[in-house]
């Protein structure tokens, strides 16, 4: 990974000796598809129910390939999400490119209902992420807005999707939204987690992009994260950083670099600053030619990047600003790394 190992060291050698607020893109998310076939009762953006709101808004098949050839030229990791990636039946296509075009690093998140329909998948990405929130079927169902049958079978495609890794040479990831009043249940989703020897990943519930302020006041809460950071340390498959995990509730332990975190819509489009700031002016990448040029050109319609924003909460961005601010940590996230994929 070239690339992200480059623009990691500008980026801290910006963050420790100058005042700019310019990073370069380490971990680009491409969102594929606005469609879902879920509905989950937390999803702020998607949702079978709101499937109808985003008609005619796929781009063909060329057109996300060209994308991710655009994101490739600058960036060797890539995180692919939705909606559910797996409503576009081409994505194995989109994936196999991304790997053609110099993506080291691929990972991606999907619900799992359609992922033995897509095995091929479990050869083409590094990690897969699955969300999970409860084993209790019942509970589920009402979070999912689901068929109870096909709820319950995901389950057994999460245990079967542990169970490939080590052939098919990629790491599974459940993540798991942590909402108030339901430590237990993520405590016995982390454990199962554990238990199929896949990674676990604690998502706190965000209102208005910002974490639950009823979770962040649950003192179980702030000890199921310090349970988690003692199993990160001691090695046990534990996704998030230590800074994360050591500071539930917080939003953001230093200030923003939401351009090191691009995210691209499912029409081609930049969110610049960022995604999650009101006022976020849409870049056209496509018609832009370059990762950098569609920066460059948020830049110019909304300003430089802001200096220091710790305005909402939401991982993908603070995750990334902690590691890009603070090398000490992005060092440690890279030995956990080596030592789970040595595993
Ligand atoms: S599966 Fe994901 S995108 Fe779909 S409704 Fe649930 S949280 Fe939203
Ligand atoms: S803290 Fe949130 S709102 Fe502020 S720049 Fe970062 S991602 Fe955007």
């Amino acid at each position: 990974m070239r690339k992200l190992l480059a623009a990691c060291v500008r980026n801290s050698g910006r963050a420790w000796f100058t005042r700019s607020t310019w990073f370069e893109p380490v971990l680009p998310t491409l969102y594929v598809t606005p469609l879902c076939n879920l509905r989950c009762t937390y999803c702020e953006d998607f949702g079978a129910h709101r499937n109808a709101g985003y008609r005619g808004q796929t781009l063909p098949l060329e057109s996300v390939k060209r994308l991710i050839s655009l994101i490739a030229a600058e960036c060797d990791v890539l995180y692919v999400t939705g909606g559910e990636p797996t409503m576009r039946t081409d994505l194995p296509e989109l994936l196999r490119h991304a790997r053609w075009r110099g993506i080291r690093y691929l990972a991606m998140n999907t619900n799992a209902i359609r992922l033995r329909e897509h095995q091929e998948i479990l050869r083409l990405v590094d990690n897969l992420v699955i969300s999970l929130d409860d084993l209790a079927a019942g509970r589920w169902d009402s979070t999912l807005a689901a068929d109870p049958q096909r709820v319950a079978a995901l389950l057994d495609d999460i245990r079967w999707a542990a169970a490939e890794q080590r052939r098919r040479r990629f790491t599974l990831t459940v993540t798991c939204v942590v909402t108030p009043g339901r430590v237990a249940a993520a405590r016995r989703v982390r454990d199962f987690v554990y238990e199929i020897g896949a990674q676990f990943s604690a998502q706190h519930l965000s209102v208005n992009r910002l974490p639950s302020p009823e979770l962040t006041a649950d003192p179980e809460y702030a000890a199921f994260m310090r349970e988690l950071l003692a199993d990160k340390r001691a090695g046990r498959g534990v996704s998030g950083s230590e800074q994360y995990l050591a500071r539930p509730g917080a939003c953001a332990t230093s200030a923003c670099t939401p351009t090191a975190a691009p995210h691209i819509d499912w029409m081609g489009r930049l969110a610049y600053p960022c995604r999650e700031l009101p006022d976020h002016v849409l870049v056209d990448l496509l018609a832009a030619g370059s990762l950098g040029e569609a920066l460059r050109e948020g830049a110019r319609r909304w300003g430089p990047p802001p200096g220091d924003c710790r305005r909402c909460g939401e991982r993908c961005y603070v995750e990334i600003s902690s590691l890009v601010r603070h090398p000490t940590a992005l060092a440690r996230e890279a030995v956990h790394y080596l030592r789970s994929a040595s595993r």
